[in-house]
């Protein structure tokens, strides 16, 4: 309040000559010109955005193709997987089989081995009782024995016989044995070589699994920067309808001014001097179910809203990023929006990230001015695009939509057109009474 009335004052004081920055009064000729300027800044934004549009759809395009690339490769990895996979199952049988093989040659092995010490048990046992007692059959004594030379000749075959007998079967033993252990010597050389190719194949299967689990990732962030690039061109496309609307409505206020003007030279020629239009402004009332409206100041601004400033304009060290604007915070939960100074609404819209939104061009001593007025509560914009409005006149309630963490209205003034460098911000505090 303190603030306005000293706005005033000084507004007073230097007449009409200045507006807060200390600038001079345009002619009419200079205020047409700049806003054809304005016009101009415009139209060049609009061919710059058109060609950044067209480079994100490249961008998306040439995403989706790699985004294919890699999908044929992880298939093929799949495929490869797969077949590692089986043969890993197959070898893994094969080393079972081998194994049971084993154990049961090595019983064979045992059996044999047995059986060979039994009977050489035996032939020792026979051996020994021949020396020490001569035996139940004394082979000399069986050959002494012998009654004729023919019986000799017969009890010399069958000692021989006997002999025989129990060599070769000593030798079969033997030779069994040695089969049965050149066979396992065999076998557990093929044993180590199905080893050997089941950890080669596993090996192989870590290294595709791997390999497929980096295609994964790579495939994740193909896609996250392809939805990136989709919300990019959500924005260029946001800006661009803004830019468009926003022409429009410069056209409208050149418009205007023009008319205003010839008004002026025409009360001029009649020399009355009536300054009639001074604005009246609607202030409160109107607003359906507000419940707190500011005060219309009688500056060519005016505070937007109630509730006190909760983060002002400029870099934060909280978020470490640049605020472009001023946030006001709550007094009830349907504080009224009233558009800052006289204009021309040339958006009014739901945005991703300004939520329910309306920008509005207004025209100060010649000099263009865009407000920003973001997050109002969803179905509450009272203005349309194209809709003139009076400073003081209600626009809307102070909401959360959009990118905002609670009530607030996020304001933006710019000196100039509004465009998404937002290269014409500047600080409301000062201009805005009451900021
Ligand atoms: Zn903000």
């Amino acid at each position: 309040m303190k603030k306005s009335v000293i706005t005033m004052a000084v507004a007073a004081t230097v007449g009409l000559g200045t507006v807060f920055g200390g600038a001079p009064v345009k002619t009419a000729a200079e205020s047409i010109s700049s806003l054809k300027g304005e016009q101009n800044k415009i139209q060049e934004k609009r061919s710059t955005i058109e060609s950044e549009l067209n480079q994100a759809n490249d961008k998306i395009s040439n995403l989706q193709d790699q985004q294919s690339d890699v999908k044929n490769e992880m298939q093929r990895l799949d495929l490869a997987i797969s077949d590692t996979t089986v043969k890993i199952k197959d070898k893994t049988a094969k080393v079972e089989e081998t194994k049971a093989q084993i154990v049961k040659l090595q019983e064979e092995i045992r059996v044999i081995k047995e059986r060979i010490e039994k009977r050489n048990v035996l032939l020792k046992d026979r051996a020994r009782n021949y020396q020490e007692t001569g035996g139940v059959v004394n082979y000399l004594d069986v050959l002494m024995g012998a009654s004729s030379f023919s019986d000799f000749i017969d009890r010399a075959n069958a000692v021989a016989t006997i002999m025989q007998a129990d060599q070769d079967i000593l030798k079969q033993h033997e030779a069994d044995k040695k089969e049965l252990v050149d066979k396992q010597v065999k076998v557990e050389t093929d044993l180590a070589s199905i080893e050997k190719m089941l950890a080669d194949l596993e090996t192989m299967n870590q290294k595709l699994n791997s390999q497929k689990a980096e295609k994964d990732r790579l495939l994740a962030t193909l896609v996250d920067q392809e939805q990136e690039e989709h919300d990019h061109v959500m924005d260029i496309q946001e800006q661009e309808s803004v830019l468009a609307s926003q022409e429009i409505a410069i056209q409208k206020a050149i418009k205007l001014e023009q008319e205003r003007q010839a008004a002026a030279a025409a009360a001029a020629k009649a020399s009355k001097n009536t300054s009639s239009s001074k604005s009246s402004s609607s202030g409160s009332g109107s607003g359906s179910s507000v419940g707190a409206t500011p005060q219309v100041s009688s500056s060519s601004f005016t505070r937007p809203t109630v509730g006190p400033v909760t983060s002002g304009y400029g870099y934060r060290t909280f978020d470490s990023s640049f605020h472009n604007g001023i946030d006001f915070g709550k007094v009830t939960n349907s504080d009224a929006i009233v558009a800052a100074a006289d204009g021309i609404v040339f958006r009014s819209y739901l945005s991703s990230s300004y939520g329910e939104c309306i920008m509005i061009t207004s025209m100060i001593n010649g000099q263009i001015y865009t407000t920003v007025y973001a997050h109002m509560v969803s179905g509450s914009r009272l203005v349309h695009e194209g809709d003139t409005v009076k400073k003081g006149q209600p626009i809307g309630t102070k909401g959360a939509t959009g990118e905002a963490a609670g009530i607030h209205l996020h304001f933006e003034l710019h000196k100039g057109e509004w465009n998404s460098g937002k290269t014409n911000k500047i600080n409301p505090a000062g201009i805005i009474p009451g900021v």
